[in-house]
């Protein structure tokens, strides 16, 4: 079964894709198919199409904010995200990309901060994860040089354009959770840790 969006904290969320720029040691991907009991494994990436005729089904009116996320990074369908934000910002929808912050890279020959605040995004969610960018680089392992100054650009643009921003952090020893507090202020967005699930934690410590 291809699962296109599921249900967890009072939102909806939306599985884009299960590729990714990056290929983080602590990625949900590495250790399970999906989350909260979903399997988001994809046998096909959705578009937006289909997407807008499954969302049209649904009382969206219930669910706080729509979620781009998904088994890997949605701005890699960075055409599906802006097309879908459109069709919900047009019925009152608020809409939030949660992101690794890669979308200038994977998409050099766009604006991307521009057309996200042009379709109506209104939040984004970016991983940060590291409090620099030698760190970044071995947890992350992004496909992309200077994945970590381009995130870093990302979220400061976002907040620049009146998107407000969040960065998360996972909580794992390698990483200085209070740096990265700071780093967020500096950036002037929200600051959340995440936990990782029992079976990632498991497999990392075992690695450890
Ligand atoms: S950015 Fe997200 S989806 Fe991509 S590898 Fe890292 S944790 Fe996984």
């Amino acid at each position: 079964m291809n699962i296109i969006y599921y249900e967890a904290h009072n939102n909806l969320y939306l599985n884009l894709t299960n590729r990714c720029s990056a290929d983080c040691v602590f990625c949900i991907r590495n250790f399970a198919d999906g989350v909260y009991g979903y399997d988001l494994r994809l046998s096909k990436e959705p578009s937006s199409e289909e997407l807008i005729e499954a969302l049209e089904e649904l009382d969206l009116s219930k669910y706080r904010e729509i979620v781009f996320t998904g088994l890997g990074e949605p701005t890699l369908r960075f055409d599906v995200v802006l097309a879908v934000t459109r069709w919900l910002k047009n019925r009152g929808i608020r809409v939030r990309l949660d992101t690794n912050g890669h979308a200038a890279l994977i998409n050099p020959e766009l604006d991307v901060v521009s057309e996200l605040k042009k379709a109506g995004m209104d939040s984004i969610s970016v991983s940060l994860n590291a409090e620099s960018e030698d760190k970044y680089n071995k947890l992350c392992r992004p496909i992309h040089k200077n994945a970590y100054r381009s995130m870093l650009d990302f979220v400061k643009g976002a907040r620049e354009a009146g998107i407000s921003t969040r960065v998360t952090v996972v909580k794992i020893p390698e990483i200085d959770v209070e740096k990265c507090r700071k780093l967020s202020e500096e950036l002037g967005s929200e600051f959340h840790i995440r936990t990782l699930s029992e079976s990632a934690s498991k497999e990392i410590g075992d690695k450890n």
